[in-house]
C-alpha cells in the first residue's frame, strides 16, 4: 500500500513504524512549522501542498492508495483539505485523533470554551497570572485579553509576536513529568490549555488538580462529517490492512 501519513504528533509516528514493518511505502507529511521535528521512519516531505488543489494533485501524481489523517487534533485546516481532496479522488480517508481529556474526572469542573477568544476572556476573569499552553500559533488571541495579566507562556519555538511585558515566555517540548510541572506551574493561578489529549502534556492538569487551580479548556472541533475516526495507532494500521485486503 502506498501510505501518505498526515503527521506532525506522536500517534503518526507511531503508526507509521507499524506500517513501514508491515512492508507499505509510507510518506509522512509535515507541515514544517516547527524547526527541529521529531522525524519517523520511512520516507518524509516537508511544507503545505497548497490547498485542496495540491493535496488532490499529490494524491493523483503519487498514486496514493490511502490516507490516515494523524495530525493534530487542533490542526483542523489540513484536516478539512483531507476530507475534500481525498471524496473526489476516491481515496479512502481515515481520522486518527487520539482520545481527549473530557473522560477525566476532575473535566467536569472545568471551564470549557468554544475558542481561543472565549477562553481568553474567561481566563482574564479567573486569575492574574494564567498559565497558557495553547501553542505558538493562538497565542495572539490572547494579547488583548490578557495584556496586563502576568501570563507565563509555554511555546516549543518562539512566537512571530511580540508578547506584552509583562508575560514571561517559557520554550520547552515535552513530555512533561508530574514534577516537571508543579515548577513549572509555580506562581501561576489559572491553566489554559486545548483539549489536545494524550500523556505527553496531562501532567499539568494533574497539578491543576493538586492545587485547585482553575483551568480552562478549548474544545475540538472534531473530525469532518463523514471521515471515520480511529483513536489509536494499532486501529489506524488495522484500517490500513483491511483497505490492502480489497
Ligand atoms: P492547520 O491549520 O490545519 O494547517 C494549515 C496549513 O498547513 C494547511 O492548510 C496545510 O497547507 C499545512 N499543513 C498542516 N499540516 C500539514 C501536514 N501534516 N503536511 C503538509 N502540510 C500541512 O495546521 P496547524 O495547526 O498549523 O498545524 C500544523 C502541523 O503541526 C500539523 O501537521 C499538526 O499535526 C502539527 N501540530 C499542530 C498543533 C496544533 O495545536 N495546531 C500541535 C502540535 C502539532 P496547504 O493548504 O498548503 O497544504
Amino acid at each position: 500500500m502506498r501510505v501518505l501519513l498526515l503527521g506532525g504528533t506522536r500517534e503518526a509516528r507511531a503508526l507509521a513504524e507499524l506500517l513501514v514493518a508491515d512492508g507499505d511505502h509510507v510518506v509522512t507529511s509535515l507541515a514544517g512549522r516547527v524547526a527541529r521535528p521529531r522525524l519517523p521512519v520511512g520516507e518524509v516531505r516537508i511544507g503545505g501542498f497548497g490547498g485542496v488543489d495540491g493535496l488532490t494533485a499529490y494524491l493523483v501524481e503519487n498514486a496514493v492508495d490511502a490516507v490516515v489523517d494523524a495530525t493534530h487534533p487542533f490542526a483542523e485546516r489540513i484536516s478539512a483539505n483531507a476530507a475534500a481532496a481525498c471524496g473526489p479522488a476516491s481515496v479512502p480517508l481515515v481520522r486518527l485523533e487520539r482520545p481527549g481529556w473530557a473522560e477525566r474526572e476532575d473535566a467536569g469542573t472545568w471551564h470549557w470554551v468554544d475558542d481561543h477568544d472565549e477562553a481568553a476572556r474567561v481566563a482574564a476573569g479567573l486569575g492574574e497570572r494564567p498559565f497558557l499552553t495553547v501553542g505558538r500559533q493562538s497565542l495572539h488571541r490572547f494579547v488583548e485579553p490578557l495584556r496586563d495579566h502576568a501570563c507565563v507562556v509555554r511555546v516549543v519555538d518562539p512566537p512571530e509576536i511580540a508578547l506584552p511585558g509583562a508575560w514571561t515566555l517559557v520554550q520547552s517540548r515535552g513530555p512533561y513529568t508530574l514534577e516537571h510541572e508543579r515548577d513549572a506551574m509555580a506562581g501561576t493561578d489559572v491553566l489554559v490549555t486545548k483539549d489536545s489529549g494524550g500523556t505527553h502534556t496531562e501532567a499539568k492538569l494533574d497539578v491543576a488538580a493538586e492545587r485547585g487551580t482553575p483551568v480552562v479548556v478549548v474544545r475540538r472541533a472534531g473530525a469532518p462529517a463523514g471521515v471515520s475516526v480511529v483513536r489509536d495507532a494499532a486501529d489506524a494500521r488495522a484500517w490500513v490492512r483491511a483497505r490492502a485486503a480489497r
